[in-house]
Parts: structure tokens; sequence; C-alpha cells
């Protein structure tokens, strides 16, 4: 018997073509395998019937860990005893389907760390160690099909020893493409500030010493650079802080392992299970009461990022020093991505740093660390990168063409979606600049290309003026396809139902800042979606006034006087805070002045009224990154009680200025602490309580809860108790970020499902 297989999914860069020829050879079958160019792999057997149909099963039962069969089309012929043996074949240029994939970058595996530290190895000590089953793949991929000669190991050209291990079928680099040792593979050196070499003979675990005496060095990764310095000392961070212009943002740490985490941070067994995973993403722990690193690594906050080395050069780092952890953090200019190219790294950092650690291989796609949080068992995502880009999101319901989604103005991520597969790219950041701009275009093309698709419609934000939305224009006139606008808050809302497989939602969707459907500011919505692409607002909070405009995002002391202005007077309060506002005095008089007139522009942003009642509390007068006010309120409502604010509610919009005007009232007499808790149970329970209602009014048996704010554990904790108490379900996002990095799934399963009605 004959059989044509061509499997589809994540089947190269996984070891699936040696493991295939193993199958085939355990089973004695003749023919050949091959990658091609769409990502796919092709095979063809010959041999008696009962053996080809135990080498069909052994595919699907025994297929290398990483690898992901989508669907297998196998056809059925006479044998032609075409073959004396079965080999693995030269990839073919045929590029016919689209849905696979390469796979994301994968951390050191336990075999290539044991040969990494024994002495014997002919690898022993060689930072870039990898496997078939381990080492970069969506970073040092440059085209399909994935071999060698597409990646940017090729300048590597392997010396002997690689070569005979590349091409035994037996061993473990058998067909691993980023196969490379000492002698014949990328070199890693210590280079100072301007760039130019330092000699050292051990230049990694001298850049480890560095680090641990509190000098700042950018190290070189698989995806791009991270900035780095040490952890138990506040010098070095106070000078890292200064120089970035980071005064007060979260860095994220690289510990040595896992037992030392436990030192400083509350690890569950899930959140183990995350740190030690292949994917290695940052993990947001919470502090514990023995925490005894720098207070400036995460100042006022409770949790922590941290992730666990994942390449043979981070473990080495921590060889001859004693230092728990390193700060890692991406190197990235203000509002630019992350850097990836060492003249580029020696221009954009060299004002920032002391030494670099370089080495010698390119970065195809650049990519940041994931991060992600555990709620009960539960893994949410807040930027999904390294680790699990490209692999893509499947789909209960499968769509009849191919979308693709650009996402919104900040914290960007685009997405192919196509059939039941959407593939959603790295974390690109803010596209406000050029760069990043580039880099969405760039990473956008790729994800096209390695995806083999060809978009039947652009959809992006209903802002007119965003970034995003211009080019997908262009793009749209490019291709001559549609555009297709959705609205932000629908995106989330419509991410929700695809991720879950549902029909219909009430969604209760809370963050910042979307456009809404008539140019309003909307943030804190309840919506109804379905799966035919249709929305309706059917609550919402209060829209407040933000005197200044932007100022009041950035100021919190304007939101708070905005809101408490429609209650009260609010002269006293706002001069006795005049010192929260960079112009004093002055300043306090104008925007007492602008909020008599009546003019400032609307918000029902659920993130400006968590704003206010931090600076009412004292907890935060300045964002100075995004969330930053929310989310100290959430720490400095820890162990808080309730103190019961009465729900007021009218027509479906839920009162913020009463409560907002009880929080400063009861300052004198009830603990911040108490408050900070309260006004999120606030928050939390009367919009559950409105979507509740509206659910039962519509007879629909779900509601879901999205938007930055789903961040917050408190608020989304007490928004799924009121649901579930209601006897209905309660859903938060399982497969991309709660937040931004989320809205271009949702953009590309709402456009999907309104062009097929
Ligand atoms: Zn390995
Ligand atoms: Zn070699
Ligand atoms: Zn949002």
């Amino acid at each position: 018997m004959r059989a044509e297989i061509t499997v589809s999914g994540i089947v190269q860069g996984v070891g699936f073509r040696p493991f295939v020829y193993r199958s085939a050879v355990e089973n004695a079958l003749t023919g050949y395998v091959r990658n091609r160019a769409d990502a796919s792999v092709e095979i063809v057997v010959e041999g008696s019937e009962s053996n080809v149909k135990q080498f069909l099963h052994d595919l699907r039962q025994k297929k290398p860990p990483l690898a992901r069969i989508y669907s297998m089309e196998t056809k059925f012929l006479e044998e032609r005893k075409e073959f004396d043996k079965f080999s693995v074949l030269r990839s073919s240029v045929r590029a016919e389907l689209s849905g696979s994939v390469i796979p994301p970058d994968v951390s050191i595996c336990e075999n290539c760390l044991r040969e990494l530290r024994d002495p014997k190895d002919a690898r022993h000590d060689y930072f870039f160690i990898t496997c078939t089953d381990c080492g970069p793949r969506y970073t040092i991929i440059e085209g399909l099909p994935y071999d060698r000669a597409n990646t940017t190991m090729k300048e590597f050209k392997m010396c002997s020893f690689c070569q005979k291990e590349y091409s035994e079928p037996a061993n473990r680099r058998f067909h691993a493409q980023t196969v490379a040792c000492p002698k014949c593979g990328p070199k890693a050196y210590l280079a100072s500030n301007r760039g130019e070499a330092v000699s050292s003979g051990d230049p990694i675990r001298e850049a480890g010493k560095l680090l641990e005496e509190g000098y700042v060095l950018a190290v070189k990764g698989y995806g791009g650079f991270h900035v780095a310095t040490a952890t138990t000392k506040d010098k070095p961070i106070v000078r890292l802080r200064a120089v970035k212009h980071r005064s007060q943002k979260p860095f994220a740490i690289m510990a040595r392992d896992l037992e030392t985490v436990k030192s400083f941070a509350t690890v569950s067994e899930k959140e183990a299970e995350l740190l030690t995973s292949y994917v290695r993403p940052i993990v947001l722990l919470k502090k514990n009461s023995d925490y005894f690193l720098s207070d400036l690594i995460a100042p006022d906050l409770h949790n922590i990022g941290v992730m666990l080395p994942y390449t043979g050069l981070h473990y080495m780092l921590y060889d001859n020093v004693r230092e728990p952890a390193f700060v890692m953090t991406s190197a990235n200019p203000p509002n630019e991505p992350i850097v990836t190219n060492n003249d580029e790294a020696v221009q954009k950092l060299g004002g920032v740093v002391d030494y670099f650690l370089f080495h010698n291989r390119l970065v195809a796609q650049r990519c940041d660390d994931s991060v992600v949080r555990v709620h009960g068992e539960d893994t949410s995502f807040i930027r999904r990168s390294r680790g699990y880009a490209p692999e893509p999101i499947r789909l209960k319901h499968a769509v009849d063409k191919c979308v693709f989604a650009l996402g919104g103005e900040l914290n960007a991520a685009s997405c192919v979606l196509v059939g039941d597969k959407a593939f959603v790219s790295q974390h690109i950041g803010d596209v406000e600049n050029l760069e990043t701009l580039r880099f969405l275009k760039s990473a956008s093309e790729h994800l096209l290309r390695l995806t083999n698709s060809k978009p039947d419609a652009i959809a992006c934000d209903l802002h007119p003026k965003f970034t995003t939305t211009q080019l997908a224009r262009d793009w749209a006139d490019e291709l001559g396809c549609p555009v297709v606008q959705v609205q932000h808050h629908h995106a989330h809302g419509a991410a929700l139902i695809a991720e879950h497989g549902l029909e219909e939602i009430v969604a209760v969707v809370c963050d910042g800042y979307g456009y809404g459907l008539g140019g309003e500011a909307w943030g804190g919505e309840i919506l109804y979606c379905n799966r035919q692409g249709e929305f309706k607002r059917v609550g919402h909070l209060e829209p407040q006034p933000m005197v200044g405009g932007d100022l009041a995002t950035r100021y919190p002391v304007r939101m708070a006087a905005s809101i408490l202005s429609k209650a009260t007077r609010i002269d006293e309060w706002l001069m006795a805070n005049r010192t929260h506002l960079p112009h004093g005095k002055q300043e306090a008089e104008v925007i007492i002045q602008q909020l008599n007139k009546g003019l400032s522009p609307l918000t029902s942003s659920c993130g400006r009224v968590l704003d206010a009642v931090s600076a009412i509390l004292d907890v935060c007068y300045e964002r100075t990154y995004e969330g930053e006010p929310a989310m100290k309120l959430e720490a400095a409502a820890l162990n808080g009680k309730d103190v019961k604010l009465q729900p007021i509610v009218k027509d479906n919009v839920v009162n913020t200025t009463t409560m907002v005007h009880n929080i400063l009232n009861r300052r004198k007499t009830e603990a911040s602490r108490d408050l900070a808790f309260s006004a999120q149970q606030y928050l939390a329970q009367s919009l559950a309580q409105t979507a509740v209602e509206e659910a039962q009014r519509l007879d629909i048996g779900v509601i879901g809860f999205s938007g930055g704010v789903a961040y917050n554990e408190h608020i989304t904790q007490a928004i799924g108790h009121v649901v579930e108490e209601n006897g209905l379900q309660f859903v938060v996002h399982r497969f991309v970020p709660a937040g931004d990095g989320g809205v271009s799934f949702g953009q590309a399963v709402a456009s999907a499902w309104q062009t097929a009605r």
C-alpha cells in the first residue's frame, strides 16, 4: 500500500521530520518526508497495509511534545515500489495551504541543560546549546520552509561534529536547524558602552559578576536586548530609572531558580508550573512577607513580575554570583520597540548602560517576553508574546474568510484570522511613532507570509485618527479589499464570544479609553454582543468631565476635581491639593474656572474613576505608566474591608459622582485601605448587578468581563461573584489579553462575522 499524507499544524521546527523518519523505519516503510514552504509537511510511505495503518496511528499518538497537528490529509494508493528506503528529502517550495505556522521560541530543555553543565560534553558551557526540542524558532526564522538557510543561523556553517549529529537519524539533533557548538556557532562577547570589545576568557560569567556589582548591562537574548542590573541594591535601580526615564514603572526580574523565587514571593502550584514551563513567561507574583529585594523594582505595588532563565546564556549569568535575581527589562527607548541590532544597541543604549553582552547572531523577529498572571486556577495574559506567538488560537466556530486586524493604538498586536485559527502577533507596543508603526507593519507582513494568507478584509478601530486606521486603509487599497471598523469595546466583547465559542453575551468592558459610537470617550461599558457581529450598548458608567482633556489622564487630581465638582464646591479641596499639580495654585485656579464653564470633554471610563479615587486617597498623583493609579489603588486596598457604599444606578447608568464624593467625606473616619477596597467593590457590584438585570431581561446566560481593568483581581472576582450568585455563567479571557493586546483578535472575529451576514 502507498499513502500520500499532508500534515498541517506546527510541524516544522519541532522535530517532526526526524520523528516521521523513525516511525517509518520502525514500521519497515519506504518513502520520504519533506517540509513545504507553507509550513506543512509532506509524507509518502509504501509498505504493507497493516504497517501503513500503524504508522498513521503513530503519527497522531506519538508525535513530539511541541508538535501540533491541525489536519492530516491522506490518500491511499496502489504500491509503486518507487523507493528502496525511507529518507528525509530537501524541502519543497510548494505552498498551497494556509493555516500552518512555525513554532514559538522554546526555552532550553533538560537534556541540553545537562550537557551545558557536563565538562566532558563537546557543548559544555556553550551558551546557545539547543536541539530539536528546544531553542529559538520564531525569532530566527526569516522565511519558509524552516531550514537553516531560511534562518539567521545561515551565517554559521556547521562543523563536522555538528554536521554528523545533524545527519544521524538516532541523534536528538537530527535535522535540528539551530544545532551549533563553541567551534561553529554564535559567539558571545563583552563590550564597553561604546561598543568596543572588552577581552574576557569567560564573557558571560564576567557579565554576571558585573551585574552583581551593580553595573547596568544590555544583554542580548533571542528576541532582542534586555537591560539588566542587580536586584538587592537600590543604587543601580535608581540610576536605571533616571536614565530610562521610568520613575515608577515596575521592572521584570529574572531569578536564578524556583527556590530563590519562593524566598521573596508566594508561588502557587499553578504559578510554579508556568514559571518552569518551556514558555518561561514573566509571571506576576505576590511579594511575600520576607520580600528582601529592592523596593524600587516595583514601587508601591504588591506584585512583582518574575521569570526564570530560558537560554544557556541566562543560566550562566548566575554561575559565579550570589545575587538571587537580576532586573531584566526589555531594552527599548521610550515609545520605541525593543532593540535587536548590535549597532543600534550601541547607538540607542550606549548612554544607558555600562557594558554590553553581545552575541553575533541576528534577530529576525523582535519579541518581548510574555507576561501572565494567575487568577485562581486560570492563567490570564497581560502580554502574549515570546513562547506563545505565533501559535494560533483555535476557534470553535470557523469563519469562511481571511481577515487581517491591526488592533488599536496602545499595546497593539496584529491578528490573522483564517478558518478556525487566529494567529496573533507578538506584542508590538504603542503605535504612536514611526519606529513602532514600522515594527507593526513588518511583523504583520511576516505573519501573513508565514501563514500563507491573503486577507479578504482588513479590520481596525473606529477611531478616525489612529495611525492603525490609516494603515488599514492604505493596506486595503493595496490589496483591493474592504476595511471594517470595529468599536473598541465591541472588539473586547467579541473576543470573549470567540474564545468561549458562545452565541451571545452581556459583556462588562472596563478600561481607560475607547472611541465610542458617537465619538465620545467610552471605558466603563455594558454591551450586548452576538456572533453575528452585532452589539448594543446597554449600560455604562456615568459620563464625567475630564478637565483639561488628556491632562486629566496624567494627573489624577484633575479627574478627582472634575467628578467632585458635580457634587460640591471644590475650591478648598483643590487648593489643599495644589502641590500635586505641576503648576500649583495657578493651575488650580484655571481648573476651577474651566469646571465652572462646563465645557470639558466627557468620559465614561472606569480607569478615570479609579484614578480619581486614588488621588483622593493619597495613593497616586501622577500617572507615569499606563494603569499606574489603578494598580497602586489595588495594592492599597489589600486586606481592606467593605464600608458599603450604596449602589446608585438609574436607567442602567452607574452613578460615580456620589460614590467619589462619599469617599472624600468618609476619609476622616475610615481607613484609606477600606475606602480603596470599597470603591473597587462599588464599581464591580453596580456594574455586575446592571449586567445581570440586562442578561435576565434579554434571556442570556453568560456574562463576561474584559478590558484592562480586568487585571484587577478584586474587581474581577467581585463581578464573578455577583454573576454566579444569580445563577449565570461568568467568563473572562483565556487565550488573549483582557487589555488592548486582545483587541486585534476581537476586531478580526467581529468583522468576519459581520461580513458573513
Ligand atoms: Zn534541547
Ligand atoms: Zn559545531
Ligand atoms: Zn481596551
